[in-house]
């Protein structure tokens, strides 16, 4: 970790893009990105998001697509967060995740 990279850092951690929602927008990056604290599911092993939007798991964080060289999807990716407030992406918190005793029914009008 140099200088540089402490310098406005992204969350990379916390950064995910969907490939499902990437099919499904055709490619729009700024739909299928999303910021998740929520532990990931372990699937065969392997821990994945899942995404908020979709409830796929067909994701890979930014610190992911660091770690495998692709730095120009990655650029791309951390310009298009940076330029918009967090809110504006879909945010799943750690403390949303409906583990709790219970299942909490929420009331359904429809
Ligand atoms: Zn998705």
């Amino acid at each position: 970790m140099g200088f540089l990279d402490r310098v406005g850092k992204t969350d990379r951690k916390f950064w995910y893009v969907c490939y499902a929602c990437m099919m499904q927008t055709g490619h729009h990056a700024e739909k299928s990105v999303f910021y998740s604290e929520a532990p990931p599911v372990l699937i065969l092993g392997r821990p994945w998001e899942r995404c908020p939007r979709c409830g796929g798991t067909n994701t890979k964080s930014f610190q992911q697509l660091k770690d495998e060289g692709s730095d120009a999807a990655l650029w791309g990716l951390e310009r298009l967060v940076r330029k918009r407030p967090r809110s504006h992406f879909e945010v799943q918190t750690g403390g949303e995740v409906p583990q709790g005793p219970g299942p909490v029914e929420r009331s359904r009008t429809t």
